[in-house]
């Protein structure tokens, strides 16, 4: 196998993008990802143009035995965007994007991030359920599941893909849809990367905004046991309008943040209404009325301001170390361990985050494609982040510890977008064993030789060993 060193042969000549080798001067800045624990070092970055730069790539790695790295938007925790040796797939530069406003569609190349996109979208009044940071690219997101503040009325992102174009394990270019190819399509809904490179996805589109009420509801962390109660109570009846996320963190020196919460732990309610604005007022109520809150920065504002609300708590080089799970209904003792565990991080810059589900999210059967979780309520993320001149704030023994403790609590299973490098067996809790029965025999069909390993991977060998270890 090819290191970064013993570079491999040339793609052949029919390849129009840009090829990167280790000599070239923004070879650094290239194969960085947003995660700044990862530094990995291919012999080959093919930056591609279009889809016969995927087909040949795939062609050329396949000839030359070369280990596959596919970045889209470079967000995963994990680092599987970028391999060390071998071949880096960059789909970063492609970036076309064409909305369908008649049909409230639209078609969109794989290397876009999700503010790009909301802004196309947004030109024509519409959306489709997306991440809440908007440098995550869509294709991770979308092949993993996809939830965000709109999930509860118009289902997960992999629930509004209607259509894929996708290079296959054999470097084939395919159309897949429920219609066609119905079984890979079925599997790409949620598969990951296990099943081939999306060069293009069609999504359904809504009218959304362009202004929508939503912020924050912010309170001090010393009342977070009697507002997480609160919070409990009023989403088991929130109307699927309603979306809502809480974040348990060090209140970031940001400019919405109010000056005297900045530094503080809060405990921050993050809400998204997508209904009609003169309702939004009742139906809210109750939430922000309880405490008083210390700050109430719910407003009307456009959607993709509040969108973007979260970039620079999350930006690119910062070190991330995180763990997952998923949730049933908050009972008493779930919020205990949340509020006992939460702020005993060292790290300003770390969190736990708490995405709530339900709605449309459950309108489909967890049948209905590879995607797999539809029943928890909550999806929790507890984040690490420091940065490399904080090494003290080190947080990858909170992270831990604290998933120690909220597994007791969770449904057994973990949203497969948020696993670290964490091992086969957590891949199979995201889809349980049954659901992941029925992958590793598609995985069979289509890529017999695990030629996509770099990913949550689903091994066509389960018999053979687990390679894979935490990534810290
Ligand atoms: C700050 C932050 C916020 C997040 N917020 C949300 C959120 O609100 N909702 C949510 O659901 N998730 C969220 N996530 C998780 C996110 O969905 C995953 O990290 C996802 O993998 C990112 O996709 P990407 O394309 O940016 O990343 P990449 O690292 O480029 O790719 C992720 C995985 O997908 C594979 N892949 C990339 N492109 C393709 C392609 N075209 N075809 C097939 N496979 C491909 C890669 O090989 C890799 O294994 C967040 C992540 C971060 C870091």
């Amino acid at each position: 196998m090819a290191t970064a060193d013993t570079a491999p042969p040339d793609l052949d000549a029919g390849f129009t993008g840009r090829l990167i080798r280790p000599n070239e001067l923004d070879y650094d800045e290239v194969r960085k990802i947003w995660n700044g624990m990862i530094d990995r070092r291919p012999s080959l970055i093919a930056q591609c143009g279009g889809p016969d730069d995927v087909v040949a790539c795939v062609r050329f790695a396949r000839e030359n035995r070369l280990l596959v790295s596919i970045r889209g938007g470079g967000h995963n925790v994990s680092g599987s965007a970028v391999c060390d040796g071998g071949l880096m797939i960059d789909l970063s530069q492609m970036k076309g994007i064409r909305v369908d406003p008649t049909e409230r569609t639209v078609r969109a190349d794989a290397g876009l991030l999700w503010g790009e996109f909301d802004r196309q979208c947004q030109t024509f009044g519409l959306a489709t359920t997306a991440g809440i940071v908007t440098h995550t690219g869509i294709a991770g997101l979308t092949v993993g599941g996809g939830i965000g503040h709109l999930m509860r009325k118009h289902g997960l992102t992999c629930d509004n893909l209607l259509a894929v174009d996708l290079v296959t394990a054999d470097g084939d270019l395919v159309h897949a849809s429920p219609d066609k190819e119905p079984d890979l399509f079925w599997a790409v809904r949620g598969g990951g990367s296990n099943f081939g490179i999306v060069t293009r996805f069609v999504y359904q589109l809504y009218p959304v905004g362009p202004e929508v009420v939503a912020g924050l509801i912010m309170h001090r962390a010393e009342r977070a046991t009697e507002v997480l109660r609160a919070y409990r109570d009023f989403v088991q009846h929130a109307p699927r309008e309603v979306g809502t996320v809480v974040n348990l963190r060090t209140a970031p020196t940001l400019p919405w943040v109010p000056e005297n919460l900045r530094g503080r732990p809060v405990v921050a309610i993050v809400v998204c209404f997508v209904g009609a604005t003169a309702e939004a007022e009742q139906v809210l109520e109750p939430l922000r009325r309880f405490g008083p809150p210390a700050a109430d920065l719910v407003m009307t504002k456009p959607y993709l301001e509040h969108q973007s609300m979260f970039d620079a708590t999350v930006p690119h080089g910062w070190r991330y170390y995180w763990k997952s799970v998923s949730l049933p209904p908050l009972t008493n003792t779930a919020i205990d361990t949340l509020v006992a565990t939460a702020w005993r991080k060292r790290s300003p810059r770390s969190y736990m985050i708490l995405f709530h589900k339900g709605g449309a999210v459950r309108d489909l059967s967890d049948e209905s494609m590879a995607y797999t979780g539809r029943d928890a309520e909550h999806e929790l993320n507890i984040n690490g982040a420091w940065t490399a001149e904080d090494p003290d704030n080190d947080d990858t023994l909170w992270v831990r510890e604290s998933f120690e403790r909220t597994i007791r609590h969770s449904t057994g299973g973990v949203y497969l977008n948020f696993l670290g490098d964490e091992g086969r067996e957590r891949v199979r809790a995201a889809y349980g064993p049954a659901k992941y029965e029925r992958l590793v025999g598609l995985k069979r069909r289509y890529d017999p030789d695990n030629f996509f390993r770099l990913n949550q991977n689903i091994d066509p060998n389960p018999t053979s060993g687990d390679s894979r270890q935490e990534s810290v």
